[in-house]
């Protein structure tokens, strides 16, 4: 048991108005998870604008904002971004404005049939909600609107906190026209904190704030050899294939023991929560006998070290293989920045090795290069500190502060636009959540307890001299 803090003294008001708004929100969520909002190319664009509506229509209902209206802004010349919703309320009093952040676009749900339910059939199985989206991120959205009904079924509608509310129409296919959207409403995003509910828990029964957030480098490498393919009993142990060349400079991206040994690569030194091996080959689904790669304590591994995967690869087909010389042979390669490092020097490094150590004088070829740089959160602000009580309030438990080994790479965006603003990247994901893959749930507590901390955190600023 730890200590609990101070409670605020609407915790007991907030807590009754969270719990008896509890069926409505899920309800709510489950008729978010009916619309299939896959934002990818190839999948039906009127469901994103469908989703927009609905998440427009929750705002709207709560009747606290000025403005709550869907918009989109330019990919690029051609191409507009999906439809996101913005909702305004302007502070009053001097008060902080708090700008509430999720997505309401979905990852494709994959082949029906490995799924338990239909994936956009909201379910309930034991204490979670199973569907796409019913964590990512659609629970962030109706975080955020719960929190609001149950704040202001306490204070009323007449408080003077400035809000802002964001949902966001194509996180899961690259946040596309996201940096265009913060620079033409840079007015009516602008905030003293804002808070991205899109982040995972350290388990069911203990919060987490993510505040270290790995970047991202991935290209297409193209290895060759020979001007065209060859048959391999004329030339094979003379002439050097293109296969055998990738697969030997590829085997150099890694030492024996699975860690990256790439110079110039580097690694956060930063202490971790323990989480011990067999947690990780629980949570990671090892197979039996299968061990864990890389060194150091394992979320170090996972939060602040590098990390580099073949994640595709185009060459000859089993059933197509002939017995001839690859000419040339085509991996993706999808490698994870730690905090502290630039993409930009993550990629020159990446760039030198593979050059310096192509093996038989292969010609390499890099192309398609995407790069989302790593993110530390400033934890020295008031606003972490606030949502840490927050969240210790409503669970009862201190929050661990955690990294996070995917990328957010709008989070670099949004600081770069605000630099003022306080970030406090929270969630409603927990363990097994499995967001992006079948059988996505939410646990309902962790709902539940998610929506009273940002309840207690809007009576908090509402607070704040
Ligand atoms: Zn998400």
């Amino acid at each position: 048991m730890t200590e609990l803090p101070q409670s605020h003294p609407l915790l007991p008001e907030l807590a009754d108005a969270v719990q008896s708004g509890l069926p409505s929100a899920i309800s709510d969520l489950g008729r978010l998870v009916r619309i299939p909002s896959v934002s990818w190319d190839g999948f039906d664009p009127e469901q994103v604008v469908r989703s927009a509506e609905a998440v427009r229509s929750l705002f709207e209902g709560l009747g606290v904002f000025d403005s709550v209206r869907v918009s989109t802004a330019p990919i690029d010349e051609d191409r507009a971004g999906q439809p996101a919703v913005l909702a305004t309320r302007a502070a009053r009093n001097g008060k902080p404005t708090i700008l509430l952040y999720a997505h309401h676009d979905v990852q494709p749900p994959g082949e029906d049939a490995a799924w338990d339910s239909a994936p956009f059939e909201p379910t309930v199985r034991g204490d979670r909600l199973y569907g796409r989206g019913a964590a990512d991120d659609k629970a962030g959205v109706m975080a955020h609107v719960a929190a609001i009904r149950a704040f202001t079924a306490v204070v009323g509608t007449d408080f003077d906190l400035g809000l802002v509310v964001f949902i966001e129409g194509e996180e899961e296919f690259g946040s596309r026209s996201f940096s265009n959207f913060i620079v033409q409403h840079r007015d009516e995003l602008a905030a003293d904190v804002i808070v991205v509910a899109d982040s995972d828990n350290w388990d069911a029964d203990t919060p987490s704030i993510t505040v270290g957030l790995r970047g991202n480098v991935t290209f297409k490498l193209t290895v060759s050899t020979l001007a065209h393919a060859s048959h391999s009993g004329m030339f094979g142990g003379a002439a050097p294939d293109a296969m055998l060349a990738a697969i030997r400079l590829l085997s150099t991206l890694h030492a024996a023991d699975g860690s990256v040994a790439v110079a110039g690569l580097t690694s956060r030194d930063a202490v971790t929560p323990d989480y011990s091996e067999e947690r990780l080959a629980h949570e990671a689904a090892l197979l039996e006998g299968v061990h864990p790669i890389g060194h150091g304590p394992v979320l170090s591994r996972l939060w602040d070290q590098p990390a580099i995967t073949i994640t595709g690869i185009d060459a000859p087909t089993v059933v197509n293989a002939s017995n001839t010389l690859v000419p040339s042979v085509t991996v993706k390669v999808s490698a994870r920045i730690a905090p502290g490092q630039s993409a930009d020097d993550a990629y020159r490094a990446l760039e030198r090795h593979l050059h310096e150590h192509s093996p038989f004088g292969a010609h390499i070829a890099i192309s398609d290069v995407d790069k989302g740089n790593p993110f530390l959160v400033d934890t020295s602000g008031w606003a972490v500190a606030e949502a840490e009580d927050a969240m210790h309030q409503a669970w009862g438990r201190r929050p661990v502060q955690t990294g996070i080994g995917g990328s957010i790479p709008f989070i670099a965006d949004l600081v770069e636009v605000f630099p003022a603003a306080q970030i406090l990247i929270t969630g409603v994901e927990d363990p097994d959540s499995r967001a992006h893959s079948p059988n996505e749930s939410l646990h309902l507590g962790v709902f539940h307890r998610a929506i009273l901390t940002e309840a207690v955190l809007l009576a908090k600023l509402e607070g704040r001299a």
